[in-house]
């Protein structure tokens, strides 16, 4: 046999995939932790409160069950189509119709990175937040398309750039990503915003997708928003849902597709060759959370929202400046003048033993911030603020004032 070391690479594309930025604080976390140093970590956005025992009882139910062991259908079964059309209709007023259609994913992840693969040739250009939820870059580059910056800067209220956009449009962009309530940010973007992304949308023969993963997550009274509840969205939208966070379900890996019904034809038959659809027990289970009652729900917001309360209020007691963040599991904070969010990141890990996300994560925009994740029950955010109060923090309040003024960093 021919013994020469034989080397195969991946593609270029693997190659382009942007690095893992939050290495460095995985590292550090994992070594404070075989120190014995107790953590207080806000830096991941899993739910810690269980996934509803109501939930849990129809899965074990369906589990007995052996035609649940078999294939599912790939599409989604229909009970749980039609359970998720009937949420749209609940919770959004998106009426049934004959021009929306549905699919089942396996978590609106999965959903997400594949919509490039469907939807765009080799060079086309798709817009992804920046900062945002670093799957949308990596779906495009491993499509073969170019990601391209829409800027979410805080003096627009981490809405997407108006100058942006129409910069992408004249260069043909096929894909638009929005994400609200947004994850990092918290941002939530106002109907009469929506409405005129879908008129650019539908001018610009643009794909709107909408990452609604967080859409009950609001914690300024308004109610949760659909696109699909638009005139003349359905053309142009597919929009993403999620059980993950609403129901604390991020284990199960169960979301689902709405939108123009061809644009989810299109979708699920491409998906089909892929995967092989949700396993039928969770599908089972996912229609118990979707038609609960209000109130499973709305206790899960109301701990979110102490929670949130609690931070926003102790770190603007602290003097830190804080965005508003109104929805998603998020708080976002940017970082004292002299820090970049990286370091700022590190030394809250090192001198407080709290675990934050670094903004720059996120994308080059994000540089300067840095994000609580909500997932923290709220003695141990009293906890943290206890420590926080007793670090040195030289230079916060002036960086508040720079941002206030709007200089904000260069786009990269
Ligand atoms: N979109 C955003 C913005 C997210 O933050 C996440 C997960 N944190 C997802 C989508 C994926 O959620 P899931 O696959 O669990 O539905």
């Amino acid at each position: 046999m021919d013994k020469k070391r034989v080397v195969i690479s991946a593609s270029k594309r693997v190659s382009q995939l942007p690095p893992y930025l939050f290495a460095e604080i995985d590292r550090l976390k994992a070594a404070m932790v075989r120190r014995g140093v107790d953590l207080i970590d806000f830096g991941i956005g899993d739910p810690d409160i269980p996934t509803p025992d109501s939930v849990v009882l129809a899965c074990s139910e369906a589990l007995r069950d052996p035609a649940n062991h078999r294939y599912p259908r790939n599409a989604g079964s229909a009970f749980f189509l039609e359970a998720a059309a009937g949420w749209m209709a609940r919770e959004f007023g998106v009426a049934p119709s004959e021009d929306i259609g549905f699919g089942a994913l396996i978590g609106s992840k999965e959903g997400l990175a594949h919509v490039p693969l469907v939807f765009c040739n080799i060079g086309d250009i798709v817009l992804v937040p920046n900062p945002g939820y670093p799957v949308y870059r990596s779906a495009a580059i491993l499509a073969g398309a170019v990601p391209v910056d829409l800027p979410l800067k805080r003096e627009n209220g981490f809405l997407p750039d108006p100058g942006a956009l129409e910069g992408a449009a004249l260069r043909g962009a096929r894909i638009l990503y929005l994400n609200y309530p947004n994850n990092p940010t918290g941002a939530v973007m106002p109907v009469e915003k929506m409405a005129s992304l879908v008129e650019f949308a539908r001018k610009e023969d643009l794909l709107l997708v909408s990452d609604n993963s967080y859409s009950h997550l609001r914690f300024d009274g308004g109610r949760p928003l659909s696109f699909l509840q638009i005139e003349g969205a359905s053309d142009v939208c597919l929009e993403f849902h999620s059980l993950s966070k609403t129901f604390g379900m991020t284990g199960w890996r169960v979301g689902f597709v709405a939108g123009g019904r061809n644009l989810v034809a299109a979708f699920m038959a491409a998906k089909e060759n892929i995967d092989s659809g949700v396993f039928t027990a969770i599908q089972r289970a996912a229609v118990t959370a979707l038609e609960s009652p209000p109130g499973e729900f709305q206790e899960r917001l109301s701990i979110y929202r102490r929670r949130r309360d609690i931070l926003i209020e102790g770190l603007g007691r602290l003097e830190w400046d804080v965005c508003p963040s109104p929805g998603s599991l998020y708080v976002w904070v940017a970082v004292p003048r002299g820090y970049g969010s990286m370091d700022f990141a590190r030394k809250l890990l090192t001198s407080a033993g709290i675990v934050v996300t670094p903004g720059s994560g996120f994308g080059s925009w994000g540089e300067g911030f840095v994000r609580f994740a909500l997932t923290v029950p709220e003695p141990e955010i009293l906890k943290g603020l206890g420590r926080l109060e007793k670090m040195e923090m030289p230079g916060m309040k002036a960086r508040s004032t720079i941002r206030r003024a709007g200089r904000c960093r260069k786009e990269s």
